[in-house]
C-alpha cells in the first residue's frame, strides 16, 4: 500500500495507455474516476456545477437528503482505506416503522436489516458482515468520495458544461469528444456520461435525444438539523430517538394524488413550507398540526419540489463506436423508493473499470459493451422491483400488522442483489459475454434472480397491472432469494 500522512491509497495497476473523460461528478461519475484509476486508466473528471456544492463536513450547501447505500457496494470499499473508515463515521442505522396519514404508527419499528425476506437471510453471514444497509446523508456520502479522489490526485473540473457528445470513428482515427457551452472542445478515448438523467448522450447512444419523462409523481424533500425544532417540545417527543439509541424513519403512506406538471427532475426547484401546506396537507384529512409547524421550520431554500421522472429501461449504453459509454442515472432512471439509484451507479464504476483493465488499450469499445451485457439485465430487474416498491406502498394504510414490511421492500433485501460482486462478476463473465457479442455464443447472466429470463417491459405495464389486479406478479424464479 502506498500512503501518507492523513490517508490510504490502494496500489494503482499499472498505466494501460487509455486515458478517459468522465462527464460529472455525482456519485457515478466520481466512483469511477476512483475505480477507472485504480485499474491504471487516466481519468479526468469534469462538472458543470460551478464550484464544489459542500465544503468540510458541514456541508454549506445542502443540495439532496439522504440515501441508502448497499451492502455490495460498500464491501467494495476494501479497496479504499479512507472510504472504509470515512463510511464507517458518517453512516447511520436508523429503525423503520410504517404510519397513516393521521400519524398513527401502524408497525413496530424495525432495523431496516430486520426487513429482509427471510431468516435464513438474515443468518446468511458472509465473513464479518451480512447484507447491511448504511443511510447517508448524500452530502457527506459525495464529500467523501471527493476527498478520496483529491487522494490519488485528482481533481473535478469545475464550470464546465457539456451541451454536445460525439462519437468517435475508429476507422478515420477519430477520438470522441463533448462540446462544452463555452465552445471548448475535449477529447479522449473514452468519454464516460455520468451526467446524470438529463443526459445530452442519449444523442450520441441512441441518435436522439431520450427525455425523461413525467410519472405524475412528486415529492417534497428536506434535509434540516435537529437544532431547528428543539424549542418545540411535542416535536422533539415525535420525532426522538428509540430507547434503543436508534433513529426512527417514519414511513407515512396513504392514498395518492395523481399530479401532472412538466417533466423536472430537479434538486434546485425550490418551494415554501406555506406553499406545501397550502396546497397539499391541508387537504389531508386527519393531518396532525404539528406536522405542519415542523414543515414551517423549514427554511425556504431547503425545501424542495422534486418530480420523479422516468425513462424504461434502455439496453444501450453505448455509442455505435463504444467509445461513449453512460453509466448511474445517465444510463438508467430509478425512483427513490427502489433505494438503487446510488448504488446501481455505484456498481457501474466498478464494473467499467474492470472490463477496460481487462480489455486492455486495444479493446476499449469491446470492454464498454461487455460491461453493458453485464449490467443491463440486473438494472432493469432492480428498476422493476422500485416500480412496485413504489406502487404497492399506498396499500399500507389499511395494515395493522405489526409484523409486516410491503413485500417489495423485502426484494430489495433478497440475497442475488446484496451478494453481488460487480468487480468479481466482470472478471470471471468478461470473456464468456465478449463470445457472446462476438459469436452469438449462448450467455446467461448470472447476477439477477436465479432462473429469471429477461424480457422487455415498460412503467406503464407495471402500472396498468396494479391498476388491473391492486399487484404485479414478479414471479418465482427467484426474485425473493
Ligand atoms: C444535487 C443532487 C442531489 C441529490 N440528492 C439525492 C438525495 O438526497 N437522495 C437520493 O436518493 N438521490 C439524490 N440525488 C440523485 C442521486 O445522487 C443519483 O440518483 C444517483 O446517485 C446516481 O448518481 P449519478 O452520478 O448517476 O447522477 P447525479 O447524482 O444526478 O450526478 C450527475 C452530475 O452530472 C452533472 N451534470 C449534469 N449535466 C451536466 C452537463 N451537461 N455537463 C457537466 N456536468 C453535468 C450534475 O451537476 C451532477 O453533478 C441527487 C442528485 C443531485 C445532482
Amino acid at each position: 500500500m502506498v500512503s501518507n500522512k492523513i490517508y490510504t491509497v490502494p496500489q494503482r495497476g499499472s498505466p494501460i495507455g487509455v486515458s478517459a473523460l468522465i462527464v460529472g461528478a455525482g456519485i457515478a461519475g466520481l466512483y469511477a474516476a476512483l475505480e477507472l484509476w485504480r485499474q491504471g486508466i487516466d481519468v479526468q473528471i469534469i462538472e458543470r456545477a460551478p464550484a464544489r456544492l459542500t465544503t468540510g463536513f458541514e456541508p454549506t450547501l445542502w443540495l439532496g437528503d439522504g440515501f441508502t447505500i448497499a451492502h455490495q457496494v460498500i464491501r467494495s470499499f476494501r479497496n479504499w482505506p479512507y472510504l472504509a473508515e470515512k463510511n464507517k463515521e458518517i453512516a447511520f442505522h436508523p429503525w423503520v416503522a410504517w404510519f397513516n396519514l393521521k400519524g398513527e404508527q401502524l408497525t413496530e419499528p424495525r432495523s431496516i436489516e430486520d426487513n429482509a425476506a427471510s431468516q435464513s437471510q438474515r443468518d446468511d453471514k458472509e465473513g464479518d458482515s451480512s447484507q447491511g444497509l448504511y443511510r447517508h446523508s448524500r452530502p457527506k456520502f459525495h464529500l467523501m468520495l471527493e476527498k478520496q479522489l483529491e487522494e490519488t490526485g485528482l481533481k473535478v473540473q469545475y464550470g464546465k458544461r457539456v451541451t454536445r457528445y460525439f462519437d468517435g470513428e475508429p476507422e478515420g482515427n477519430k477520438r470522441p469528444g463533448v462540446e462544452l457551452d463555452s465552445g471548448e472542445v475535449s477529447e479522449a478515448d473514452l468519454v464516460i456520461a455520468a451526467d446524470g438523467i438529463g443526459s445530452h448522450s442519449t444523442k450520441a447512444t441512441l441518435g436522439y435525444e431520450a427525455r425523461a419523462r413525467s410519472t405524475g409523481f412528486a415529492i417534497y424533500r428536506a434535509t434540516i438539523p435537529v437544532e431547528f425544532v428543539r424549542s418545540d417540545s411535542e416535536l422533539m417527543e415525535k420525532f426522538d430517538l428509540l430507547p434503543n439509541g436508534h433513529g426512527l424513519v417514519q414511513l407515512w403512506f396513504g392514498k395518492t394524488t395523481q399530479a401532472t406538471w412538466e417533466a423536472n427532475e430537479s434538486w434546485t426547484k425550490h418551494v415554501s413550507p406555506q406553499q406545501v401546506i397550502d396546497d397539499t396537507t391541508s387537504k389531508i384529512e386527519g393531518w396532525p398540526d404539528y406536522v405542519n409547524r415542523l414543515i414551517s421550520l423549514t427554511p425556504d431554500d431547503r425545501l424542495i419540489d422534486f418530480e420523479l421522472v422516468w425513462r424504461d429501461p434502455q439496453p444501450v449504453w453505448t455509442s455505435p463506436s463504444g467509445r461513449i459509454v453512460q453509466i448511474g442515472d445517465a444510463a438508467h432512471t430509478f425512483f427513490p423508493a427502489s433505494g438503487n439509484g446510488a448504488n446501481q451507479g455505484l456498481e457501474d464504476a466498478i464494473s467499467l473499470a474492470k472490463c477496460l483493465r481487462i480489455a486492455g488499450k486495444e479493446h476499449v469499445a469491446e470492454a464498454t459493451k461487455v460491461h453493458n451485457k453485464l449490467r443491463f439485465e440486473r438494472v432493469s430487474c432492480l428498476q422493476k422491483i422500485g416500480i412496485c416498491s413504489q406502487a404497492s406502498q399506498y396499500g399500507q394504510e389499511g395494515n395493522k400488522s405489526a409484523s409486516s414490511v410491503p413485500k417489495y421492500v423485502r426484494a430489495l433485501m433478497a440475497s442475488w442483489i446484496w451478494k453481488q460482486d460487480p468487480e468479481a462478476y466482470a472478471a470471471e463473465k468478461y470473456h464468456e459475454a465478449l463470445s457472446a457479442l462476438r459469436d452469438g455464443v449462448p450467455f446467461r447472466n448470472t447476477n439477477i434472480p436465479e432462473s429469471h429470463t429477461y424480457q422487455p417491459w415498460t412503467f406503464e405495464d407495471i402500472l396498468n397491472e396494479f391498476k388491473a389486479k391492486g399487484d404485479y406478479e414478479l414471479g418465482d424464479d427467484g426474485w425473493w432469494n
